[in-house]
């Protein structure tokens, strides 16, 4: 058996996916029986945007054992609770996607019933003033889950933003002082064994061979094994996420850093804001059917916060993914994988998702294709929620009448997002699978935000005298509003946890 284990892992690309890989990898490959070596070229460089996450963060973060106040001050993270959506439903309509849960501690899912009940009956306050990161958040302030599950702060969640190149080389740093090798050079030379065709070794322009049992593509859109040598084939979804192309610059930061990403829409598609540290990460993405590049950046650069700190940056990309991202002995993680959109800041969960399931099913030499499939399948269904969260976001913007957004209201939606819809609108129930990334607050959130509203709640709340359930609807308002009181402002918050207070 011993002498089918993997020995050399090869990891080709150095941007966020490959280093995020080589860091798990040297953490679980303690003591060391395998060797992990990376090979990235410095002419090529990473795409460089990719600098908002969510809360799955904490997963590798805790894989890897990572320093908070470091990685802050390494990185010049700032804190997110979640995403302001501006100008989805026209005009300046706002609505914010929270990290973190709606109602009490104790409320679970029944909040959602709770307050359904309630504005039916025309209770006047919004969903919005039951969650304590949303609060947090308009009011610039910050603070952590409590650890104690009766605590109202136990409700809260967040994520990180920063700075995608710092964040690649921190964690290369915590790599090689793991034993990853680094090799730099551009790869231009793809070796298989020409009986079973796997990926056997790989050659540098300057010549250097690196050796390998098992091959991760994380060469980011250029996909150089899984399409150029495996030839996967994408599925193209540009007909649910019609956006093919981002413009991205950073701009000076002008206030104090908020902790949430900004998500604006324009006519043609919409526009990111990224506060980090030391400056603010922006981006417009759009359809090339709708926009040309000239007009995009133009929107752009009229709508930042400070003076552009460098011309706009064009990004192509498509929607889509690979129809299979592990075949033989190439395991595609990164956007080699596919690429969905940047909205709700997604791609480095699903970074995590590919590196947690290549771990629980580490291959030996051979990489059966049993293992393979089930890779395939599991990652594919993660790809596929998240796709249908996204598609919801474009599909249901009301008061919008641009071209895109017309045809986006048009447009036949997958049928598990059409499902959970119909679910939400008769029976006020968010009808979930128990792997689905975004959970019943996310789906909450963006719903209501999109201007779908539930017609009746679960009815077992019937046994609840109707003034009981506004009686603890107004406490619980009253005790959110006092709780995100007292928290610090973000800065400060932020401050105290790096020791630079
Ligand atoms: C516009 C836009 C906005 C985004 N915003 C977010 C966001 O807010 N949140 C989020 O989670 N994700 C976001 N993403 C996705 C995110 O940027 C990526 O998932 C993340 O950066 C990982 O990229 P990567 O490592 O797969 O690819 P890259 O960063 O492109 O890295 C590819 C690596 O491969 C190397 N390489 C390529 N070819 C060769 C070769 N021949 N030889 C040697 N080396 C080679 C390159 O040098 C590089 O090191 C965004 C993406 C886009 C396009």
């Amino acid at each position: 058996m011993s002498n089918r284990r993997i020995r050399k892992v090869v990891i080709l690309g150095g941007g966020t996916a490959g280093w995020m890989t080589a860091a798990a990898l040297a953490k679980v490959n303690t003591p060391p029986q395998f060797e992990v070596t990376l090979i990235e070229s410095d002419d090529i460089g990473i795409i460089g945007v990719g600098e908002a996450t969510i809360p799955t963060i904490h997963w590798f973060n805790r894989l890897v054992e990572l320093d908070e106040a470091q990685f802050l001050r390494e990185t010049k993270a700032t804190f997110k609770l979640g995403i302001e959506f501006v100008g989805w439903n026209g005009g300046n309509s706002r609505y914010f996607h929270p990290f973190g849960r709606y109602g009490g501690p104790a409320d679970a899912q029944m909040f959602f019933h709770r307050w359904i009940r309630a504005s039916l009956g025309g209770f006047p306050h919004g969903h919005q003033d039951y969650s304590l990161a949303t609060l947090a958040a308009m009011a610039n302030k910050f603070g952590p889950p409590a650890p104690d599950p009766k605590s109202l702060f136990s409700t809260l969640g967040y994520a990180y933003h920063f700075d995608a190149g710092l964040y690649a080389a921190h964690l290369r740093r915590r790599s090689e002082a793991r034993g990853v090798k680094r090799v730099e050079g551009k790869v231009e030379r793809i070796e298989q064994d020409p009986e079973t065709g796997f990926v056997t070794r790989l050659t540098t322009h300057r010549g250097q061979v690196v050796e390998g049992d098992l091959f991760i593509d994380c060469s980011g859109l250029r996909a150089l094994l899984i399409e150029g040598v495996m030839n996967s084939g994408f599925e193209d979804w540009s007909h649910w996420l019609p956006c093919d192309r981002a413009l991205a610059v950073p701009c000076e930061r002008v206030t104090a850093p908020v902790p949430y990403t900004r998500a604006t829409a324009h006519a043609f598609g919409w526009q990111w804001r990224i506060p980090l540290q030391h400056r603010t990460g922006n981006g417009i993405v759009y359809s090339s059917r709708f926009a040309g590049d000239d007009e995009a950046a133009s929107t752009l650069m009229a709508n930042l916060d400070g003076k552009a700190l460098a011309d706009p940056r064009l990004i192509r990309f498509q929607t889509g993914r690979r129809r299979r991202s592990w075949i033989k002995n190439v395991v595609a993680i990164g956007l080699s994988s596919g690429f969905l959109e940047p909205l709700e800041s997604t791609s480095i969960h699903l970074i995590q998702s590919g590196i947690a399931k290549l771990l629980s099913l580490f291959p030996t030499r051979d990489c059966p294709e049993e293992t393979a499939g089930q890779f395939n399948r599991v990652y594919g269904a993660d790809v596929e929620s998240v796709r249908d969260f996204l598609v919801l976001h474009y599909s249901r913007t009301q008061g919008r009448d641009e071209p895109l957004w017309r045809h986006c209201q048009a447009m036949a939606v997958p049928e598990g997002l059409s499902l959970k819809e119909r679910h939400f609108t008769r029976t006020g129930r968010i009808v979930l699978s128990t792997d689905e990334l975004f959970r019943e607050a996310s789906w909450f959130a963006v719903l209501m935000g999109q201007g779908l509203r539930a017609t009746d709640y679960n009815p077992l709340l019937d046994t609840m005298p109707a003034d009981e359930n506004l009686a603890h609807l107004l406490r619980l308002r009253d005790q959110m509003a006092k709780a995100a009181a007292t928290l610090p402002s973000h800065e400060e918050y932020l401050r105290r946890v790096m020791g630079t207070a």
